[in-house]
């Protein structure tokens, strides 16, 4: 049969194109897709046997084989893994069938040395074949199929390949780069040798290299021999296995890389063997940088799943609650059955007091890395977000949770996010009873906001937030170590023994201005709930506070509208300041209609500081314009 030619999915020839222009800089790392696909061929057979012995026949003793040929300028490397059929080799060597190739498209950065470390991240690792290859050959014989029912796979890589049967004896799948002209270092063994090393060490199945190997000149001869034969470039060990006192540091940042495609190092890792009720060991790093998909709602994030040591499944998103879904790692069990699917996983007692220990074992992790300061910014910057998810997804460790939070706060001056709540706690005043927060549109907008103003007068910190998650994660954080938490927006806000005015006097200033809250009332009828005078205000004429405390933020009604929410039209109650030369300007004026001309004005001023935007900005500029006029 002739070989077919097939184009390659558009979004391949558009990687491909990429890769050979752009990815230079990092060549080798074709080496490491390469052998980390063979590793997981391998992986899958040695899966599927263990219900089936027979697909190994007479060819148990998994390896990959990594063999140059200098006359022919190639590189050839050899797996018995399960192997591909021809429509497997079309299917997965001509699409992209993870979605989000657009995404990895797009997030390259240009810079070479980046982009070329995430192509693994993106799953498109087989083509970087073509970093180095100027044509791609490709055997394969499934472990179920017969020997006439071979694949051979061929492209040069632009935008088409070949395929056809052909008969080939050994099951598994062997790849051939027919090296560029300035790629052929990658003819030297020695130079495979240290990519191999570099990259692949942590492979759990033996890396093969073919290399000369040379003994001492014979009695009489002045020339050494040479003999060339295959030798195990790494270890072979799984790494988690190993007791974690006989493991370098080196070795956890490498098998981190290996296990997760990244390129920078891990913040942190937590490696622990535990027997007794429940067997299993745990590898559990943190990253340091969020990988691209962490948001991406379709995407599954979890643990690689082994039972005796035996890989069973990637992304097992059952053994960690979703708010951390950003640790990478591993979990291996002897509790568990080899043939545990993931509905199976789903309902296992054994899953979920694994889940249980790997979040407590997690949390503490991050509370050890929160002793670092500045390891724990950078964690807090890339996950904190996530993180925040915790108190409402996970009722048992919310107090655990709500430790590893951070906070910008009114002691801080820029928009650093880094009190704990323990931190607020241990610096209250004696008097002080509840925490203290304000959430908002933005930093800006935050850290001047009028309801901050007595509370900056009176020294007392306020937590400031402004991302998406937060009015969310308030709307569920209720208290902490006993202390409730109050908006500074609260309509009703008691400030308790932190009040410096004495009552009476309060009073006396409330009573002093019924006659201008009575006028405003009339002024603005059912545009707002109630006018008060205001207690929180210093420099500000006034502000808009709701009955029950959270004002929906603009950012948030904006959502909700968008997610097709019916949003009720909020009612404010108007605070006023009758200290403010703004609020005694008003109460002079004797005109009615004048008026309320200004207690509009100050009701939308109030609206527009709190909002960050008007229903009407044009009715508020002409009213603007009147009153400098007048
Ligand atoms: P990923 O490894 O993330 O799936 P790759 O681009 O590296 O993405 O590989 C694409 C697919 O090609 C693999 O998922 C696998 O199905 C197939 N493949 C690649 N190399 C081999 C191999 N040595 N043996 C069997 N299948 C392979
Ligand atoms: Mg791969």
């Amino acid at each position: 049969m002739a070989a077919e030619v097939h184009g390659f999915q558009t979004e391949v020839s558009k990687l491909l194109t990429l890769l050979a222009k752009s990815l230079y800089s990092n060549k080798e790392v074709f080496l490491r897709e390469i052998i980390s696909n063979a590793s997981d061929a391998i992986d899958k057979l040695r899966f599927l046997s263990i219900t089936d012995p027979s697909l190994l026949g007479d060819d148990a003793a998994f390896c990959i084989r990594v063999k140059v040929d200098k006359d022919a300028k190639t590189l050839t490397v050899t797996d018995n893994g399960i192997g591909m059929t021809l429509e497997e080799a079309n299917l997965h060597l001509g699409t992209i069938a993870k979605s989000g190739t657009a995404d990895f498209l797009s997030n390259l950065s240009g810079d070479q040395a980046k982009d070329s470390q995430l192509i693994g991240q993106f799953g498109v690792g087989f083509y970087s074949a073509f970093i180095v290859a100027d044509k791609v050959t490709v055997e394969s014989r499934s472990a179920k199929a017969a020997a006439n029912e071979a694949v051979r796979w061929e492209s040069t890589g632009e935008g088409t390949y070949t395929s056809e049967a052909i008969t080939r004896e050994a099951r598994g799948t062997s790849i051939t780069l027919h090296l560029k002209p300035d790629c052929e270092e990658f003819l030297e063994t020695w130079t495979v040798r240290t990519a191999i090393t570099k990259y692949s060490d942590h492979i759990s199945v033996p890396v093969m290299l073919w290399e000369e190997k040379y003994e001492a000149p014979k009695e009489g001869e002045d020339k050494p021999t040479s003999t060339w034969d295959w030798v195990q470039v790494n270890d072979a060990k799984a790494l988690w296995t190993v007791n974690p006192r006989e493991v370098t540091e080196e070795q956890y940042k490498e098998f981190y890389k290996h296990l997760s495609h990244d390129f920078e190092d891990p913040l942190t890792w937590a490696h622990n063997r535990v027997e007794g009720e429940l067997e299993y060991t745990s590898l559990l790093y943190v990253p340091t940088r969020a990988p691209w998909d962490l948001y991406t709602r379709d995407k599954v994030h979890g643990l690689k799943l082994f039972v005796q040591r035996v890989f069973i499944m990637d992304e097992a998103e059952q053994f960690l609650p979703n708010y951390l879904r950003f640790i990478r790692g591993l979990v291996d069990t002897n509790d568990l059955p080899l043939n545990v699917s993931r509905e199976l996983l789903q309902e296992s007692a054994v899953t979920q007091k694994l889940k249980r220990a790997l979040t407590k074992r997690v949390l503490g992790m991050l509370g050890k890395l929160s002793e670092d300061k500045e390891k724990y910014a950078i964690f807090w910057k890339n996950f904190g977000n996530v993180l925040k998810e915790g108190p409402v997804e996970d009722f048992t460790n919310r107090e655990e949770v709500a430790k590893l939070l951070r906070f910008a706060s009114t002691r801080n001056t820029g928009d650093a996010q880094d009190v704990s709540l323990a931190d607020y706690i241990a610096k209250m005043p004696e008097k002080q009873k509840c925490i203290y927060y304000l959430v908002s549109g933005s930093y800006a907008s935050a850290a001047t906001s009028p309801y901050l103003e007595s509370f900056k007068k009176k020294g007392i910190e306020v937590l400031l937030m402004w991302e998406r998650i937060d009015e969310w994660l308030m709307g569920n954080l209720t208290e902490f170590e006993g202390k409730k938490f109050v908006p500074v927006t609260a309509a009703d806000l008691d400030l308790g023994e932190l009040e410096d005015k004495p009552a009476e006097k309060k009073q006396e200033e409330v009573k002093a201005a019924q006659p201008l809250v009575d006028r405003f009332k009339k002024a603005l009828g059912e545009k707002v709930t109630d006018v008060r005078v205001s207690d929180r205000l210093v420099e500000s004429p006034s502000c808009v506070t709701a009955e029950h405390g959270q004002i929906l933020t603009a950012q948030m009604r904006r959502m909700l509208e968008a997610a097709g929410q019916e949003v009720p039209e909020e009612k404010f109650i108007l605070e006023i300041n009758p200290q403010h030369a703004l609020v005694q300007k008003a109460a002079q004026t004797s005109d009615d209609a004048a008026f309320a001309k200004w207690a509009e004005f100050i009701y939308e001023e109030a609206l527009l500081s709190e909002q960050g935007s008007l229903k009407d900005p044009n009715a508020f500029v002409r009213r603007l314009n009147e009153l400098l006029l007048a």
